[in-house]
């Protein structure tokens, strides 16, 4: 059990990570915990998978290279 006075940053307890908007407290809105839509949970998503193809974005070059050998 959180006690309320001794949490500064309770405020954001419920929040979007994404739009830092509060979610709402609706079983539709629940279903993305803890984004507040499908829209933010895919923001996230793209922004995960964008991480990811950074990195793997710089493979493929080494691979192709490798390849023509
Ligand atoms: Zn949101």
């Amino acid at each position: 059990m959180p006690s309320p006075s001794s949490q500064p940053s309770e405020q954001n307890q419920g929040a979007c990570p994404i739009c830092e908007r509060t979610v709402p407290d609706t079983a539709e809105a629940q279903k993305y915990h803890p984004f507040c839509s499908r829209r933010c949970q895919q923001v996230d998503l793209m922004r995960w998978i964008d991480g990811r193809y950074a990195i793997v974005d710089e493979l493929p070059d080494e691979d192709e290279f490798a390849f023509d050998e």
